[in-house]
């Protein structure tokens, strides 16, 4: 018989720390084909990420973690997370975020030959991806 658990773990790794480990309800990660949501005893699994906020639902409550891609393993009941970079919720910037938005706009948007496109796409993205983290998950994390 199937073994269900009430509980996951996850783990979110970068190269500098451990940016959060516990036992929570329901992981939804954004990969690059699409959304996946882990619950509790969910087969294995290997994904690529977006540069997107992880939620992490626990006691009822939604959470926001801000991953700069990377990669999602699920095994033994365990979600790893190892990307380069990730930020709670809470220790998010909004207005320094909105500055790197602006800039990575103006830089795209402006006529000029000499712009790198692919960084100030990513820088865009990370941007956008820390507003998103902060406008729909808040300060919530301590
Ligand atoms: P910026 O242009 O504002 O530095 P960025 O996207 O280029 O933004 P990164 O290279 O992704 O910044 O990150 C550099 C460091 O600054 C990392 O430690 C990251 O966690 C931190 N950081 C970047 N933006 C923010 C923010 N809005 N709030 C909190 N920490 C941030």
């Amino acid at each position: 018989m199937a073994d269900t658990k009430k509980t996951i773990q996850l783990e979110i790794i970068t190269p500098d720390a451990s940016v959060f480990k516990g036992e929570v309800d329901f992981v939804l990660v954004r990969a690059l084909d699409g959304d996946l949501g882990i619950m509790p005893s969910h087969a294995p699994l290997l994904a690529s990420l977006q540069i997107w906020p992880l939620m992490y639902e626990k006691d009822h409550d939604r959470n926001g973690i801000f991953v700069v891609g990377g990669f999602l393993e699920v095994k033994n009941n365990t979600v790893t997370v190892i990307t380069p970079n990730a930020e709670l919720s809470g220790s998010i910037d909004r207005k320094r975020a909105e500055e790197a938005k602006r800039r990575a706009e103006k830089r795209l948007n402006a006529k000029t030959q000499d712009i790198d496109v692919e960084r100030a796409q990513l820088a865009l993205h990370r941007a956008i991806g820390r507003i998103v983290t902060v406008t729909q998950y808040g300060k919530k994390i301590k």
